[in-house]
């Protein structure tokens, strides 16, 4: 053998069957190959199991797939190449030409643009309601077909929870499916509801350091198997090395999210108390309009304190620029910490109704608590919050 041909074709290393690493190699390889044309053939008529092309499955994405598919408490999952690339896939895999979806005025905007600007083009219809609103939610599943109900909770940013038992027995009563981005919640969070779909951003929590993007479809068997033909043709894979890097963050994820959980606990208190906020949005706390339903459904109130600064557009301003230890940026559930204004919010296609709806002032503020020492959060915040009573 040349060494031109060497190269392509270098030694293969096997392990003994009783000899294991104990973190799993990275499968960095697109193809896989069967040692006859006739296996390959049954695999290609899935008589066998195996793997032959990483945009179908690759073992490393797959040993990410049935981890999340457990901690979320279902059977089946696909990984995809981003969080929005989960929902736009789904969506796109589970709904049909004339087919109506539920969706709501606070989810996250993507998943609104998707439904109403791209699945609108291929005659979908949708009713955009307020997560509150359960009365309009019982009237229009009970005046049209529906395909399927689309939700968060706590929902992005000011922590509104959906009641997510009401939701998914109204839509089971109607024959809609429920799908739910839990990514606010976690994993560990809302598995023992009725739910048929879980969307997970895995950029957030999972990677937990903010170096890799990935999402995940999480539902039963027979829902991933009706999806995974779409999945391979729609394209937006996950890499193996960044599902390995996924893998490696969710062995901390649970300390991490009680952490910093914890954390955002001390800061919604403290912030409560504070003479420039003028009302706090965080589910742990007793004041929070649903708080009773929070502790019901939830066993960690989150990472995410929202607040609206008395000062409005101005106070948000200096808040923000006086920031040292937060950064001014999107996406949350990382190890820094991380602050949102509603400048940077991006519902400006909500007309002025439904952004009074959507219950974001001029003045709301979004932290993302990561795992700093919560003193010197506390310190961080108050040193910018006394900029905004000037
Ligand atoms: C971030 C986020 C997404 C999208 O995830 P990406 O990985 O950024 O594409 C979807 N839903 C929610 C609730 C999110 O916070």
């Amino acid at each position: 053998m040349k060494k031109s041909t060497r190269v392509n074709h270098p030694p293969s290393i096997e392990l003994a069957p009783d000899n294991h690493p104990l973190v799993a190699p990275i499968y960095q390889s697109v193809k896989f190959e069967f040692d006859t044309l006739e296996e390959t053939e049954r695999y290609l008529r899935g008589e066998r199991p195996g793997f032959y092309y990483q945009r179908s499955s690759n073992p490393t994405t797959r040993q990410l797939e049935l981890l999340l598919a457990e901690l979320q408490g279902r059977d089946d999952c696909l990984v995809t190449a981003s969080g929005v690339g989960a929902i736009s896939q789904a969506l796109l895999a589970l709904t049909s030409q004339g087919d109506h979806v539920l969706c709501f005025i606070e989810s996250y905007n993507p998943t609104r643009y998707l439904i109403r600007r791209v699945l609108a083009r291929f005659g979908v219809e949708h009713t955009l309601l307020s997560i509150e609103d359960l009365a309009g939610v019982e009237r229009t599943l009970a005046s049209r077909p529906t395909r399927l109900v689309i939700f968060e909770s706590p929902t992005n940013p000011i922590t509104r929870i959906a009641d997510i038992g009401a939701l998914t027995r109204l839509a089971r009563a109607a024959g809609a499916l429920s799908v739910l981005d839990n990514t606010f919640a976690g994993f560990h969070q809302h598995g023992s509801f009725d739910v048929d779909v879980y969307l997970h951003s895995l950029t957030k929590y999972a990677s937990g350091t903010g170096d890799v993007m990935g999402g995940a479809v999480i539902a039963r068997s027979e829902l991933i198997r009706a999806m995974r033909n779409d999945f391979g043709v729609l394209g937006g894979t996950l890499d193996p090395h960044a599902a390995f890097l996924i893998l490696r963050g969710l062995k901390t994820y649970f300390v991490r999210y009680r952490a910093q959980c914890a954390s955002a606990s001390a800061i919604a208190q403290r912030l409560a108390e504070h003479a420039a906020v003028a009302r706090v949005h965080y589910p742990g706390l007793p004041t929070h309009p649903q708080h009773a339903l929070a502790a019901q459904q939830m066993q960690d109130f989150g990472t995410i304190v929202s607040f609206d600064l008395r000062g409005g557009a101005p106070a948000a301003r200096r808040f923000a620029d006086a920031l040292e230890l937060f950064a001014l940026t999107a996406s949350l559930g990382a190890t820094e910490s991380l602050a949102v204004t509603s400048q940077m919010m991006g519902s400006r296609e909500l007309n002025a109704d439904l952004q009074r709806l959507s219950g974001i002032t001029a003045g709301t503020i979004r932290l993302s608590i990561g795992l700093e020492d919560t003193d010197d959060l506390l310190a961080d915040l108050e040193r910018a919050l006394a900029t905004t009573e000037g």
